[in-house]
């Protein structure tokens, strides 16, 4: 699914010398790269502060410790997205409102979220699921029309931009109050190991957060709130510093890649490609609003189960993500849920497969795939 390795080659030299350097000063936990990482990631999203820690299941746990969510208070995230969201409210003992998403972008559904609202109902966590923004315009609206916070997760979408209804352009994870983000290896901004951050444009917040990442301290040895350890390590950050300015042409390559299946695709009746939402109809450089951590499409009319099975004999890697609903999930079921409330998310974990993507996607494998696909289709 993806090729870490071939990625690592073409930038050997110098993540090689960033990790040499973390090791010749031995400044492990919080070193200079790490400050230097941060000042970097604040420049390229253009957010005032980014706090870094150490996953980002962490960073969104984090984020809503820092809101002062408390006890009871209803969180509305998408029923179709990896469990780590879900799991840190339920974490926190807030309660999560898992709602359906879009039909077409798989991002929360802004008309299924102003349904969920309750008094109690405190933050939107929006999902840029598979590298595309949610519907920010209207998760916004009514965030501000509720009162409620926007915590983004922008595990997926980092490099992404939001093109607001108003022609203003932003990137994912600074549109919100506060965002977060993963540096898994797999993710578009990987590092060699676990890793991720917390983004906001708020100077309290960000002060509130850089406590909590370390223990609750403000000061050395006081501990004023109940905080976490979560840093990002001194090697990491070596390694994402070295990264980052690849993370454009890396996005890019990725946005290639999906342009090739989608041609390879077009007329292909038993497929639906990714649709890209909103200013584009097509995937497109210079709007950048679809960064692809996935190569996610819909099937009809086939089974996509035989599909992954007969993909996994050509020795072509593939994924559903996501094959349960996290309203069905063993952990987060709950009597509230109203499966008539879920026809969009119980469909598309029938239906979705995700193809191999990545940064170093050649033609000859992308038409071995390709064809691989359509002859299932036809046979
Ligand atoms: C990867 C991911 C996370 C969690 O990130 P980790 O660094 O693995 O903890 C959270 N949310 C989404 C949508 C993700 O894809």
């Amino acid at each position: 699914m993806v090729d870490l390795n071939g990625q690592y080659k073409g930038i050997k030299e110098t993540v090689n010398n960033s990790i040499q350097e973390v090791l010749e000063t031995s400044a492990y936990i919080n070193g200079p790269y790490v400050k230097d990482f941060q000042s970097a990631l604040e420049s390229y999203l253009e957010v005032k502060h980014v706090i870094p820690c150490a996953n980002g299941t962490d960073a969104l746990q984090i984020a809503m410790m820092g809101l002062g969510l408390k006890q009871g208070d209803e969180v509305i995230t998408a029923d179709f997205t990896f469990a780590a969201t879900v799991e840190v409210i339920a974490l926190l003992k807030l309660t999560p409102v898992l709602v359906d998403v879009e039909p077409d972008t798989f991002n929360i559904d802004p008309k299924a979220i102003e349904k969920a609202i309750t008094p109690k109902t405190k933050a939107i966590v929006p999902v840029h699921l598979f590298g595309q923004a949610a519907n920010m315009d209207a998760i916004l609206e009514i965030a501000e029309k509720y009162n409620l916070y926007v915590i983004e997760d922008n595990a997926q979408g980092i490099g992404a931009t939001y093109t607001f209804k108003n022609g203003e352009k932003k990137k994912t994870g600074n549109l919100g109050h506060i965002a977060s983000t993963s540096f898994f290896p797999s993710k578009n901004l990987g590092c060699y190991g676990d890793g991720g951050a917390i983004f906001t444009n708020n100077d309290d917040l960000a002060h509130t957060i850089r406590g909590i990442v370390n223990h609750g301290m403000y000061k050395r040895y006081h501990h004023d709130v109940v905080g976490v350890n979560s840093r990002l390590d001194s090697i990491q950050a070596a390694v994402l510093l070295a990264k980052l300015p690849y993370l454009d042409t890396y996005n890019k390559a990725r946005r290639d890649a999906a342009k090739k299946y989608n041609n390879a695709f077009a007329g292909i009746e038993n497929i639906i490609t990714p649709v890209i939402h909103k200013t584009c109809s097509e995937i497109c450089d210079a709007c950048n609003c679809h960064v692809f951590h996935q190569y996610t499409l819909k099937v009809k009319g086939i089974n996509r189960d035989a599909l992954v099975q007969h993909l996994n004999t050509k020795g072509i890697p593939c994924g559903v993500y996501y094959p349960i609903p996290l309203h069905s999930q063993k952990a987060y079921v709950d009597d509230r849920y109203d499966e008539a409330n879920f026809p969009v998310t119980n469909q598309l974990v029938k239906e979705v497969i995700s193809l191999p993507m990545h940064t170093e996607l050649d033609d000859e494998q992308i038409d071995f795939i390709t064809q691989t696909v359509i002859d299932f289709c036809n046979s």
